[in-house]
């Protein structure tokens, strides 16, 4: 429940802002010290505001069991012990054809359970033939190649499979030591892995199979040609994985030339529009103080509540959390400046409960896996409503309802 005497809400107007003209200069503001240049978001605020309605979750049971899954006893305990006991819908409907070696678009969603429905088959082939340099996992964010690696390492305990994860913001040095021993599955961001593949590391040619996760972001976040420089590196790959939470009519042509006669499975995420999310704006007046408005939004929340805040670059991602801090709001950050390191520690401190507030940019956010998020709050507008709906989508996830506060100043209300 909001607290707080903020926010002001306000009915949507329906209308867009008026789009400024392509090229046109403007003032750079105050708060910015030139140090970044200001884009200004075109989200009509009123859009940003809706009661969340419950939604009827539509939960999806699979006929069979994970017991019953035509894959190796091994590979069926460990997913056992991991508590899996059905497939989740993108695996029960992805499992046979990957099994049998053909190429897949998945239209699916982290919380869809799309890493396992790549790692299933891959680490099934791997169990029949043990084949080294087998798949290639490329991931836009360095957080999703850690996912990734964990949900790997979790399923092939003990089965003597080795996996090797390249990130950028880490010491290169130490992937060149790796690399001595061959893994069977290696995890990658495009960056990184081109790097390696320039200094005669990696051997493309090598890998049997490709999966491209979260495609989407990956072509958002500007590695459309990397990722063609890869593939083209991997032409005589055999099976190649896709997955894209969205797609895109102007992805089509790219997706059907990296795919060969595949099949598509899309899925629902049970949580893909924000209507389970209660949304609403924060108005900044002049002469009000935004800072003391967010922090009295914190304390409202209790000790409990986990947010994620966001601002949109990484000088103000550290800026707030150091003014959090030092308001006595234990505050952690994740931003691309950060070591590797860093941010794993911040996210594990986020994920386990020692600090509630989490401060972050977009690209540091995406890909993360955190539920019980209570509140998403914008600190600043996001530039696109699409960035906005991944942004307010890290709360409300497993069908609960979530709730998330952008803040608006208040002339950009009218
Ligand atoms: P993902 O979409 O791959 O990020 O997976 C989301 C979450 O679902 C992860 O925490 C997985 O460990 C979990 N998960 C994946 N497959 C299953 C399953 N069959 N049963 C229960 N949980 C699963």
């Amino acid at each position: 429940m909001q607290t707080t005497k903020h926010p002001r809400r306000r009915k949507s107007s329906g209308g867009f802002h008026k789009a400024s003209k392509p090229g046109a200069k403007r003032r750079p503001q105050n708060n910015n010290r030139g140090r970044n240049k200001k884009r200004t978001s075109n989200i009509d605020p009123g859009r940003l505001v809706q009661s969340a309605t419950v939604q009827e979750v539509k939960s999806y049971e699979s006929k069979h069991s994970i017991a019953e899954l035509p894959i190796s006893d091994k590979l069926k305990q460990r997913l056992l012990n991991k508590g899996y006991e059905r497939p989740t819908e993108i695996q029960d409907k992805t499992l046979m054809s990957l099994l049998n070696q053909r190429d897949l678009l998945g239209i699916a969603q982290t919380g869809t359970g799309k890493t396992a429905a790549f790692l299933i088959p891959i680490i099934e082939q791997l169990l029949k033939q043990n084949q080294k340099n087998y798949a290639l996992v490329l991931v836009p964010t360095r957080e999703l190649a850690n996912q990734v690696e964990e949900e790997f390492k979790s399923m092939t305990k003990g089965l003597g499979l080795y996996s090797a994860c390249f990130i950028g913001g880490t010491n290169i040095n130490k992937d060149l030591q790796t690399l001595n021993r061959s893994s069977h599955v290696i995890i990658a961001t495009p960056g990184r892995l081109l790097d390696l593949v320039q200094r005669k590391a990696i051997d493309l040619r090598k890998v049997h199979a490709l999966v491209l996760d979260e495609f989407d972001r990956m072509l958002d976040m500007g590695f459309v040609n990397d990722v063609k420089r890869i593939v083209r590196g991997m032409q005589v790959r055999q099976h190649t994985m896709l997955f894209s939470a969205t797609l895109e009519r102007n992805q089509e042509a790219l997706i059907n030339e990296l795919l060969t006669d595949h099949v598509t499975v899309k899925v629902s995420s049970g949580q893909a529009s924000s209507e389970n999310i209660d949304q609403d704006i924060i108005e900044v007046g002049e002469g009000e103080d935004k800072m003391d408005m967010l922090k009295a939004l914190i304390e409202a929340e209790g000790d409990d509540a986990k947010i994620l805040l966001f601002e949109e670059t990484k000088h103000g991602v550290k800026k707030l959390a150091k003014k959090l801090n030092q308001a006595g709001i234990q505050a952690e950050e994740i931003h691309g400046n950060k070591s590797q390191n860093a941010r794993q520690t911040a996210l594990k401190a986020f994920k386990d409960g020692r600090v509630n507030v989490l401060v972050a940019t977009d690209v540091a956010a995406r890909g993360i896996d955190v539920d019980n998020i209570a509140l998403v709050i914008n600190y600043q507008m996001p530039m696109t409503f699409d960035t906005y709906i991944h942004r307010i989508g890290r709360s409300g996830r497993a069908g609960k309802t979530g709730r998330a506060l952008t803040f608006v100043t208040r002339n950009q209300n009218k």
